[in-house]
């Protein structure tokens, strides 16, 4: 052994310390050695010093060695004690290993080749049990921090559950209210339309044309902000599953037609011109013709309000595996890749600010999106900003009846979804990238 070891003879007879210091000597072990004649002296010293082994003679003068060691152990003093004994029975060896002690070596066996042997050994062991009982430590200690992390993340879980309870509380309190509010405020804002149509007719009254001018002003506002109010009350009907489409069989070309007439007026005073064709060679679908209708209101009312020069076509298309696909394309503003999935969701829009150019929900897509979903469908987005912007829809020809409207409810989640692709509209052959978006869904 290379290393300079500590090491305590405790022994009264003065010879016995000295076979011991010798052997070792011979043996070339480079030690510190210091001897002790008594059993409370060694106590004393084992307490206050750190020794590399300790060898103990089993009779001291005050106590034996098998106390001594009792002693030491429950002190939780720990150093590889070798006892020397003049018994040679192993009865006595087992008595004193039990009771702490690391070996045990008979007087009459004591050489250097021995000795040394017994105090590598020693040394080995209660090195080996030092790096157990270490190990083991670390194990108890991050088992413990183990418990505490868990312990924390079910706390933090429970916490993360209160704060969905509330939101969850919060968002139907909110549906609530908007539903309330709109319907609420359909009932006067109808007062007011009805009220001005019939001050604008000729036979009910006569007005002067500034007269006239200002009632039609309170009419085309009374009309839009009717349509805010739709918007909001559709968009909390479907937020609590309360939507349910009317299905029946319908010619989808006269559908389209009769959309985009009503919209003809307000594309025709931006200049925009408003081009329609229908390629179906069986116009009939089931679906609903109210929603259908909507969804392209919609998109017409945006293809209209974000294009300021241009046109703007609609497309309806028969498809392979009995689908219909309309297609809105404009020559308006476009859109960022950025933005596409956003604008799906509810009350988001790309100029969020407070002065921002175009007015609107920001609920219009999102509404779509959910219809659509709700028919099983699938839109398509392909834009580029500065060259305008298209979106298709398509539809199955036959969507799934109401009675089973539930069972689409809670497939439209993997079935339907948003598709896009950035490219300019205009020179499309509509090849989708159909990389599919994953943008947060109304609970329906
Ligand atoms: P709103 O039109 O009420 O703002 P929408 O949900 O209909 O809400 O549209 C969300 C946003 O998507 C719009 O605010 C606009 O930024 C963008 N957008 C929709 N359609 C078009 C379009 N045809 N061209 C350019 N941007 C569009």
């Amino acid at each position: 052994m290379e290393e300079t070891l500590k090491i305590l003879v405790v022994d009264d007879d003065e010879e016995n310390r000295m076979v011991v210091h010798s052997a070792l000597t011979k043996a070339g072990v480079q030690m510190e050695l210091s001897e002790i004649g008594n059993g409370k002296d060694a106590f004393s010293a084992l307490s206050n010093t750190a020794y590399d082994c300790v060898f103990l003679d089993d009779r001291l003068p005050d106590q034996d060695g098998l106390t001594l060691i009792q002693q030491l152990r429950s002190s939780e003093i720990k150093v590889p004690l070798v006892v020397l004994t003049d018994e040679e029975d192993e009865q006595i060896a087992v008595q004193l290993i039990k009771a702490g002690a690391t070996d045990c070596l008979s007087n009459s066996r004591i050489s250097p080749e021995t000795l040394a042997q017994v105090l590598r050994n020693a040394i080995r062991i209660y090195r080996a049990e030092m790096q157990a009982a270490l190990a083991n430590q670390q194990f108890r200690e991050s088992q413990e921090q183990l418990i505490r992390q868990n312990q924390e993340l079910e706390r933090q879980q429970q916490q993360i559950q209160m704060q969905n309870f509330k939101l969850l509380e919060a968002s139907q309190l909110k549906s609530r209210f908007l539903a309330t509010m709109s319907h609420e405020l359909r009932t006067p804002m109808n007062a007011i339309i009805g009220f001005s149509q019939m001050l604008l007719r000729p036979k009910f009254c006569q007005l002067t044309d500034q007269q006239a001018d200002m009632v039609q002003r309170i009419l085309n506002n009374g009309k839009h902000l009717l349509m805010l109010l739709n918007e909001v009350l559709d968009f909390s009907k479907l937020e609590a599953g309360q939507l349910a489409l009317k299905v029946e069989r319908f010619n989808v070309s006269r559908v389209i037609n009769l959309a985009v007439d009503e919209m003809r007026s307000t594309a025709e005073a931006k200049n925009i011109s408003l081009l329609v064709q229908t390629d179906l060679q069986n116009s009939l679908v089931f679906n609903d013709p109210v929603r259908v209708k909507q969804i392209l209101i919609n998109l017409l009312s945006n293809a209209i309000k974000f294009t300021d020069s241009g046109e703007i076509w609609v497309e309806v298309k028969e498809l392979p595996a009995n689908r219909v696909a309309i297609i809105v394309r404009d020559t308006g503003i476009g859109i960022a890749p950025k933005d596409f999935k956003h604008i799906f969701e509810a009350f988001r829009q790309v100029d969020q600010s407070m002065t921002r150019k175009y007015t609107g929900t920001g609920l219009g897509l999102a509404i779509i999106d959910s219809l659509v979903r709700m028919m099983n469908g699938k839109i398509f987005l392909e834009s580029q900003l500065g060259f305008g912007s298209m979106f298709r829809i398509e539809l199955p020809r036959q969507i799934k009846l109401p009675d089973v409207a539930t069972d689409a409810q809670a497939s439209h989640l993997d079935s339907g979804g948003v598709f896009y692709s950035v490219k300019n509209p205009h020179h499309s052959s509509y090849q989708f990238s159909k990389a599919s978006i994953g943008y947060p869904k109304f609970k329906l």
